[in-house]
């Protein structure tokens, strides 16, 4: 990457009102410097999407708000804390693309894409807003989802991390860890919920506010908590896997072979559990060693379906955090391939010569030539230091006369030799000179 530009700051004329607007504090704009990682990643999604034959599928960025605050149950006070609710003239409540994994279920339901597939294959690439203290990361983030609805078997929850573990691959990222665990079921989690309700109950004087008030309503959140006499107690705390039924226990089972099988490097993380009432079995976070954060996260939530009224519909997804895995990227010195630079400069010169330098621009780039311009420069030499600067080998110079004439004059840029052809002959002649 090159010097940062200087910022366009123009001299106030006198009594004129300053600019005054700029990102709303934690969103950020995808400036054109970082395009060729957002490209890459972009790429590599959709073609890992089709390999594994996941379907395009996008939501709106407003949805109801009862459907993500109904859904969460035990984690309420979280999604009220971070929903980002919409003022609008009727009656309705809305709030922004909260978890897009809800309202792609939500599409499966409303639009009985049961018919369309069983199992469902879905893929999106969404944006997900939430109100957060801005040192938590961006209120404004983009997700690249897969998900399956309509199976239960653990050999989807298996295909979800693969298509996760073969896009981080492909973007050439190195040491992955999958740290893996399951949430249990309606079965077996009540009872090791009051197992470990009863164990912080004695440490109680040991643990800090937070977890004192969440005891009651959300144990499993005790298990996050950064404190360090907290995270010295949960280290005591029961785990999930003593508990498990039969049916859990053979789901994990399977889904770690089937890891295990492509060889996926994992640890059990016997303290992931769904902050939610709606997640089930497989709960999964990858991580890269530099980013504290994971990139990747997923889970089995089949009771979601039946929370918005429809039977219970088993469904898993696993998640990309596109701004994390270029921040990991990054991080590890992976620099993707640079697009392809044009080969091409068109010089024009006078206001006549425009409107036909448009036409023989548009031939090219339909004959699949990539063509730069800075037409908007008045002078000759202007426009040719403009194309030095950016390294190109060939240049197009068309003016009033050359228009006149139906004639492009064509100079190469390393020596300096000019040559006028036809201009109905240019496709061909351009085409011969950048392949040689
Ligand atoms: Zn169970
Ligand atoms: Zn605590």
């Amino acid at each position: 990457m090159g010097k940062e530009p200087k910022p366009q700051v123009k001299k106030m004329q006198k009594g004129a009102k300053p600019y005054t607007f700029s990102t709303v504090e934690g969103m950020a704009d995808i400036l054109p410097r970082d395009q060729d990682w957002w490209k890459l990643v972009l790429q590599l999604g959709n073609a890992t999407s089709e390999l594994h034959d996941f379907n395009f599928i996008e939501t709106p960025l407003i949805e109801e708000a009862g459907m993500f605050e109904e859904g969460a149950g035990i984690a309420k006070e979280f999604v009220e804390k971070h929903l980002f609710l919409l003022k609008t003239g009727g009656k309705e409540r809305v709030a922004l693309s909260f978890c897009p994994k809800v309202s792609v279920l939500r599409s499966y339901l409303e639009h009985r894409l049961a018919y369309f597939a069983s199992p469902l294959k879905a893929f999106y690439m969404l944006p997900v807003l939430k109100k957060t203290r801005t040192k938590e990361g961006l209120r404004e983030s983009h997700e690249w989802g897969f998900q399956i609805i309509g199976e239960g078997d653990p050999i989807y929850d298996g295909e979800i991390i693969l298509a996760i573990s073969d896009f981080l691959k492909g973007l050439k990222l190195k040491q992955l860890m999958l740290k893996i665990n399951s949430g249990g079921c309606r079965v077996c989690r009540p009872a090791f919920r009051q197992k470990i309700k009863a164990y912080y109950r004695n440490e109680q004087e040991r643990l800090c506010k937070t977890c004192e008030r969440n005891l009651e309503t959300n144990v499993f959140a005790l298990l996050h908590c950064e404190e360090a006499e907290c995270r010295e107690v949960m280290a005591g705390a029961p785990i999930i896997l003593d508990y498990l039924c039969q049916n859990c226990n053979n789901h994990f089972k399977s889904v770690l072979e089937l890891v295990e099988d492509n060889e996926i490097a994992y640890e059990p993380d016997a303290h992931l559990l769904p902050i939610n009432d709606y997640g089930m079995r497989t709960i999964f976070e990858l991580y890269v060693p530099e980013l504290r954060l994971p990139i990747a996260s997923g889970c089995r939530f089949d009771y979601l379906a039946e929370i918005f009224g429809a039977r219970v519909t088993p469904t898993v997804n696993g998640t990309l955090n596109i701004e994390r895995v270029i921040e990991a990227m990054k991080l590890q010195g992976i620099a993707p391939h640079p697009r392809t630079k044009p080969k091409v400069f068109f010089v024009v010169l006078g206001d006549q010569a425009k409107k036909g330098a448009l036409r023989l621009m548009n031939k090219l780039r339909s004959s699949g030539v990539a063509v730069v311009e800075v037409v908007g420069k008045k002078t000759l030499k202007a426009q040719l230091k403009s194309a030095e600067r950016m390294n190109i080998s060939l240049a197009l110079l068309l003016g009033q006369k050359e228009i006149f004439e139906g004639t492009v004059i064509v100079r190469d840029m390393t020596s300096g030799a000019q040559e006028t052809i036809l201009a109905e002959k240019l496709v061909e002649e351009v085409k011969r000179r950048i392949t040689k």
